[in-house]
């Protein structure tokens, strides 16, 4: 079992498996939503995972269109601003904030995405793969790995 919380321990959540992938996501809105130079975002299957406490505290912010649907959606602490993992009503699978696990989830990031997008102050020197928009939109519809 897999626990997380955010900053203020008010949103609380378990997930007995990580099915992965796990990006490290440079884009211009996963900076902003977190602060950093990157959100770490680890996939895992909705059935798996539960909220333990907090509902209430959770408020979400969905930010306009920019080019295609799905929107840019964050959901967040009311009450610390940590990012928290909200699961999309209709999807089987999601990313939730890595940053917030308690635990090892026995997963390491697989690759970096939206690296045209990259901070000009952060210099990506590990051996991970690195993705363009239109390479993670080819590796998608493949549908080999999400
Ligand atoms: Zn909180
Ligand atoms: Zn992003």
């Amino acid at each position: 079992m897999i626990t997380g919380q955010c900053l203020c321990g008010g949103v609380r959540f378990e997930v007995t498996q990580a099915v992965g992938p796990f990006e490290l996501c440079h884009c211009s809105r996963c900076r902003k939503s977190s602060g950093s130079a990157f959100v770490a975002g680890l996939g895992v299957r909705t059935q798996d995972f539960r909220l333990r406490a907090g509902a209430e505290l959770i408020r979400s912010y969905e930010a306009p269109l920019l080019e295609c649907p799905p929107p840019y959606l964050v959901s967040f602490c009311g009450r610390c601003g940590s990012p928290v993992p909200n699961p999309p009503a209709d999807a089987d699978w999601f990313e939730i904030p890595a940053g917030l696990l308690d635990g090892d989830p026995g997963q390491r990031p697989d690759r970096h995405i939206f690296v045209e997008r990259k901070s000009p102050w952060f210099e990506i020197t590990d051996e991970l793969h690195q993705l363009d928009k239109e390479e993670l939109i080819a590796l998608r519809r493949e549908g080999a790995d999400l």
